[in-house]
This record gives structure tokens, sequence and C-alpha cells, in this order.
């Protein structure tokens, strides 16, 4: 079980996004993490593209056509929501609204324009914590997207490429996390610290839950 920050003085306010290449072995950490902290939720985006054949909606992503898809853009369902491959992503604000209702923190898995588009925004109370994953090299990502055999050789190419722009955003992100080949565990206990380290920050968040305990007025 992971040691959690006293649930006293924390008051869930997180909004954990973990980016890195397709291929970085993102969903394994992201799945080992949720086991271990049930104080986490994952939130489950939105998309155009196909299931896989071993992808569930509603579990995995909600698949959408893109004209519905589209209608949640006008409705403005979406905290961002970006193209990748040829197909739409995007998280919606009620997978947000509903860790907060759980009194959970939400742990996001998206591409890197998302990641950005969700750093520049006022997300109060809550506030973002960016985590890229690094894999251990192009040629391990190549070899982790071949034996998983879900894109066609032209798609598996473009995801290739896209990983490069991506590792060049590294720069924009709060946290960095190495995933090499088989240390899924290392990967998940370094978030784990980066998490808990953010739960202990003194923010007003804590100001405000420890100010009634000491009898201390805002003002004072
Ligand atoms: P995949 O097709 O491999 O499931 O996902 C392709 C990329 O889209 C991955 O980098 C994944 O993290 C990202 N992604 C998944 N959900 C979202 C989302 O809601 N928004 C954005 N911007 N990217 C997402």
């Amino acid at each position: 079980m992971f040691p959690m920050a006293n649930p006293h003085l924390y008051k869930p306010n997180l909004v954990i996004v973990i980016s890195g290449p397709s291929g970085s072995g993102k969903s394994t950490v992201i799945n080992a993490l949720c086991k271990l902290d049930e104080t986490l939720r994952l939130s489950i985006s939105a998309t155009t593209r196909n299931p896989r054949r071993s992808e569930k909606d509603g579990v995995d992503y909600h698949f959408l056509s893109k004209a519905e898809f589209e209608k949640h853009i006008q409705q403005g369902s979406f905290l961002e929501s970006e193209e990748y491959g040829g197909n739409l992503y995007g998280t919606l604000k009620s997978e947000i609204a509903a860790a907060r209702e759980a009194g959970k923190d939400s742990i996001l898995e998206i591409e890197v324009k998302g990641s950005l588009e969700i750093q520049k925004q006022n997300l109060a109370p809550a506030r973002s914590v960016l985590i890229f994953i690094i894999p251990p090299s192009l040629t391990t990502l190549e070899e982790r997207l071949r034996r998983r055999k879900t894109e066609s050789e032209a798609e598996l190419k473009q995801r290739l490429d896209i990983a490069k722009s991506e590792v060049r955003e590294i720069k924009h992100y709060d946290y960095w996390v190495s995933n090499p080949e088989d240390a899924v565990q290392d990967a998940v206990q370094q978030i784990q610290t980066i998490i808990n380290a953010e739960r202990s920050r003194v923010d007003d968040k804590l100001i405000e839950t420890i100010n009634p305990l000491l009898g201390v007025s805002c003002g004072d």
C-alpha cells in the first residue's frame, strides 16, 4: 500500500498529467500505480480511434465517432482535445469532476500538446503536475511498438516521428521519470515519490485546512 499524505491535512487537488512517447510504457506504469494508490482516479479519455482487440469502451477509452467527438467540442465538454496520428483524443471535464467528487487526485495519460494546454489553464482549486516518461532509446520504442503489433507500418513510423518531437518538449514538464526495460516498479516508485512530494506542498489548501485547527482566522 502506498504511504499516503496525512488524509486529515491533505485534500486531493492534483491533476497529474503523464506523457511520454507511444511505446514508453506509460499505460503499464500508470495501471500499476493506480493499483497501489486507491486515492488516484484514472481519467478515461475520449477518442475517435478504433478500439484495439483488447480494449473496452468506457474502460480504456470512451470510443466516439468523429461527429460525437465534435459535438462534445462544441458543447465545451473537454478540458483539452488534440489530434494525434490522424485521430482525435480529449480529456472530458466530467472525468476531473468525478475524481474531485470521489475525493481523489486525477491521473491523466495524454500526449504532449494536450498536456501543455492543461498546464496553461487555471484549474483552481486543483493544480496540474506534468511528468514525462523517458524511454531508454528510440530503438527500444520501435521494438516495443513492433512487439505489440497494434499499428500498421505507416502508423508505427508516424508514432516514432511524433515521439522525437514529443521528447523535444520535455523542457516544459515539471518532472521526468525513466522507464528502462524490465524496470516498471522503479518507474512506479519514482512517480509515487513525486506525487508524495506534491501532496506535501505548503499551498493555500493546506493553510485553509490548518487555520481552523489552530483557531486562526484567515486575516491573521
Ligand atoms: P493510443 O492511440 O496509443 O492509445 O494513444 C495515442 C496518444 O494519445 C498517446 O500519447 C496517449 O497518451 C494520447 N492520449 C490519450 N488520451 C488522450 C487525451 O485525452 N488527450 C490527449 N491530448 N492525448 C491523449
